[in-house]
């Protein structure tokens, strides 16, 4: 049986950040708008500080058994089941167990093809849309979701039109440290800016400081999360309707080309077709290149709106890789500090004298916490006596300082369907085939190195640096598979991020970015996301 609910102004597939900011916009806008999400709508008070539950055993994890990835690091070889770059799949998306950190990217980072020249091997490009043009929507979302940060603090940012909304939250321990190191070496750094509310703003409370936020969820509901803020605002305009566990299988076109209908599976199996004016893509960049993929028709063989096989293609997935110490006094991150960290841009702009491209973010974390059970440092005993002194020595006392790896865009690098393996609804998995550049790993270990330096300034011991030898997905960002150009016989969408190829389709999550940047992207994708829904309002009235 196919069920067909009556059709609506805008179907948004999807209900992570971009799909949240999106349909906030949208339904704001005056649009009555579906939200079909895979999976389930969860609420604060399901949420908990259960370490086994939530981390070892996929409670908000993406479960493997269930929905497999398959990875491999060349076309020559079998790709084998990995949970590759997983994000929670859930109302909320990445948002619902994230960290939280939200810089803006640079000026540079949308036109680093023109600072850097080329560099063999890889598909580096300038984005179509510059820093100026997206500001406005940086400052919307900061403004909207609620963002706790110092303006003018970090000293290679862009320029701002107005500060945050909340100053920054309190300093953690590790933020001290990692600041005192820094300074030691004449480094600028600054608070990071978070998704969380130092005080009362827009009618919230201030956030619940907890260090079981990251990996478990937020009890309180007090973070800035898809979850807690865009998704109940476009709740409220009544012209919202998002329906969980309702599972995007393909998308159908009309006769004229056009995207007619998602075809979804609801929690008891039953098949819907729902009918909509446009269509929004927000699952995520590797969900995202796999449904498009899977929607194939007489017109487009090799999946939807991939007439130049681009779809999948130059994927990047950033790569956080950290030097670790131990101090002689405590940390406590698990004490309240969480995530609220420290940052620096210092070697995040592109400098030819370091022998390769671009840089990242460099910042501080706590080592292990909060997650006792999943704790370690490198060659920590793992069982025993030895591994019980090692808790009761350095459990208290270690930290990291952690960098994401901007990863370079590769023709080869890319999200296709594995032929082999299936998720329990009988759908082909996404496989992700991926050999790190040697510019990736080269500013990795030069990244790696100065995050040692930080940790030795500032007086830690036994720095362990832990290079990145190759990139796992353990970010948990993903980017670059329907990437946006002018130019379609290199891009896949257009600057409004609308494919080329089908002009009722729109892609909102990270999937258009050209570049990965080396910074944490959902602020981009957030912004991005606000900004081509404001066109696809203005718009309407000439598709
Ligand atoms: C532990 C952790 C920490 C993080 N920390 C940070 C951070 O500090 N800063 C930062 O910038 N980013 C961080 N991220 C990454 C951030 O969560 C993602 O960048 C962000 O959520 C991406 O937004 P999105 O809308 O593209 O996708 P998502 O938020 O992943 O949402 C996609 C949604 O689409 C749904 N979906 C997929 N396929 C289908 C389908 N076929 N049908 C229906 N629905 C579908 C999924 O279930 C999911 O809910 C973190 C992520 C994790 C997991």
């Amino acid at each position: 049986m196919t069920g067909k609910p009556d059709r609506v102004d805008a179907v948004i597939i999807g209900a992570g950040a971009s799909g949240a900011a999106a349909a906030k916009v949208l339904t704001e806008r005056g649009l009555r708008v579906v939200a079909l999400e895979k999976g389930p709508w969860r609420t604060k008070e399901s949420f908990g500080g259960d370490e086994l539950a939530n981390v070892n055993r996929y409670n908000l994890w993406p479960d493997p058994i269930l929905n497999p990835r398959t990875s491999r690091t060349s076309p020559e070889v079998a790709a084998e089941v990995d949970p590759f770059c997983p994000v929670p799949q859930m109302v909320g998306g990445g948002t619902v167990h994230w960290q939280g950190w939200l810089p803006r990217f640079t000026p540079n980072d949308f036109r680093l093809r023109t600072v850097a020249g080329d560099l063999a091997g890889t598909t580096l490009a300038d984005w179509p849309i510059t820093y100026e043009e997206l500001e406005p929507y940086y400052d919307a979302v900061e403004w909207a979701f609620g963002v706790s940060g110092q303006a003018g603090a970090n000293h290679f940012e862009g320029p701002r039109r107005r500060g945050y909304p909340c100053p920054p939250m309190p300093q953690s321990r590790y933020a001290e440290k990692f600041h005192d190191g820094c300074a030691k070496l004449g480094w600028n750094s600054f608070p990071t800016p978070q998704a969380a509310l130092s005080q009362p703003f827009n009618g919230r409370p201030a956030t619940v400081v907890s260090a079981f936020a990251q990996q478990h969820g937020d009890p309180t509901g007090t973070r800035s999360s898809a979850l807690n803020v865009f998704i109940p605002d476009a709740v409220a305009t009544g012209r919202y309707e998002l329906r969980p566990e309702s599972y995007v299988r393909e998308l159908v076109l009309d006769d004229r080309g056009r995207i007619k209908a998602a075809v979804y599976e609801d929690a008891a199996g039953v098949m819907f077709e729902q009918e909509a004016d446009v269509f929004l893509l927000a699952c995520g960049a590797v969900e995202t290149a796999r449904l498009m993929l899977m929607s194939t028709s007489a017109r487009f063989p090799g999946g939807l709106a991939n007439g130049n096989d681009l779809v999948g293609r130059n994927v990047t997935f950033h790569e956080y890789s950290a030097s670790v110490a131990t101090f002689d006094d405590p940390i406590y991150a698990w004490a309240g500090g969480g995530y609220v960290s420290a940052s620096s841009f210092q070697f995040y702009e592109h400098d030819a004298s370091r022998g390769f491209v671009s840089g990242g973010h460099i910042a501080a974390a706590g080592v292990g916490i909060p997650l006792p059970i999943n704790w370690g440092l490198p060659g920590k005993p793992t069982w025993g006596v030895e591994a019980k002194q090692v808790d009761r020595d350095y459990f208290n006392h270690s930290m990291a300082v952690a960098m994401v790896l901007h990863d370079m865009p590769q023709h080869d690098n890319r999200v296709d369907l594995d032929d082999t393996v299936v998720d329990a609804w009988g759908l082909p998995v996404a496989r992700i085939t991926l050999i790190p550049h040697e510019n990736d790993l080269a500013q990795g270990r030069f990244l790696v190195d100065r995050c040692g330096e930080i940790l030795e300034a500032a007086g830690g011991k036994d720095v362990t640096k832990v290079y990145a030898e190759k990139v796992t997905g353990n970010c948990s960002h993903q980017h670059g598979t329907a990437r946006m150009g002018d130019d379609p016989d290199t891009s896949v969408t257009d600057r409004h991020c609308r494919t080329h190829e089908v002009d009722n389709l729109f892609i909102v999550d990270g999937s258009p970015f050209p570049t990965a940047t080396g910074a944490n992207p959902t602020l981009t994708i957030m912004a991005n996301a606000w900004r081509v829904a404001e066109f696809i309002v203005t718009s309407k009235g000439n598709r």
